[in-house]
């Protein structure tokens, strides 16, 4: 038995990506060490060729700083090995200042921001999403792993909504309880976008484990803790697939079901 499909939350604009941290920290120590050098050199003329030498480093540290676009993309795997250096090295600090969270949400902000640019003006033709399996109600025994179309949509999880929206949209989609599965996955579909959500810690090793892929990550919200009836938002992953990728060619035809348990 089928009833008529229920509005979706609404997807509006993406939120802003709050960057400032990563950033500041990512390109603002190389250019401080690049004018040190500088000034060095000026002042300190028996080591001008050593200072010379760290000034060279420090712009080549902070020039991928700058990429946007398709350069950005080009050089997206070895902008995200150095990037990701700087995100684990400094990791240990922000944990020991209470902004763990905050710094790994900085640096996936900051690689938001240009995907987004990215993306802007020609859209993704080959998205994958990706989700963790702890975003369904634990008691739940629906077979969601197997058939996202098991889910009853009975509104105890965002399952039902992300299932609704994907069958709308005809997103291709992956729902994994382990992230090595998840990487496998992505590498065998070879997606141009990979649209993800996670925690904090798995996106930040989602992100250094395929460098190559551009990623637009969402976090999860953990209201019970790690790994159980976590929950995000429908709305920002629509606002995501709205903005970043290309919809699916007879998305319109296909209507969403409603299911009775
Ligand atoms: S919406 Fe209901 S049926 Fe679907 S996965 Fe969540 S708890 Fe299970």
């Amino acid at each position: 038995m089928t009833t008529a499909p229920r509005t979706l939350p609404d997807p509006g604009a993406l939120p802003p990506e709050r960057y400032g941290a990563f950033l500041t920290v990512r390109r603002g120590i190389p250019l401080l060490l690049t004018a040190s050098a500088f000034l060095a050199a000026l002042i300190h003329a028996a080591g001008r060729g050593w200072w010379m030498l760290g000034l060279v480093a420090g712009v080549a540290s902070a020039w991928p700083t700058f990429l946007r676009g398709p350069a950005y993309l080009r050089n997206r795997t070895s902008i995200m090995r150095w990037d990701g250096l700087w995100a684990r090295g400094l990791r240990p600090l922000a944990r020991r200042l209470g902004r763990e969270d905050a710094w790994i949400l900085s640096f996936c902000a900051w690689h938001n921001h240009r995907v987004r640019e990215a993306f802007q003006h020609r859209k993704a033709r080959r998205t994958l999403v990706l989700l963790p399996h702890c975003i369904q109600w634990s008691p739940c025994k629906a077979g969601i792993l197997e058939d996202l179309q098991t889910c009853y949509d009975c509104g105890k999880c965002a399952v039902g909504d992300y299932m609704q929206a994907a069958l709308a949209g005809r997103w291709e989609s992956r729902i994994t309880n382990r992230s090595h599965k998840a990487y496998r996955e992505a590498r065998a579909y070879r997606p141009e976008l990979i649209v993800a959500v996670s925690c904090t810690d798995r996106l930040l090793k989602g992100l250094i484990k395929l460098p190559e892929v551009p990623t637009y990550v969402i976090p999860l919200a953990l209201p019970h803790g790690m790994c159980v009836d976590t929950d995000f938002s429908v709305a920002h992953l629509r606002a995501a697939m709205d903005a970043l990728a290309q919809p699916a060619a007879a998305a319109a035809k296909v209507l969403p079901l409603r299911r009775e348990a």
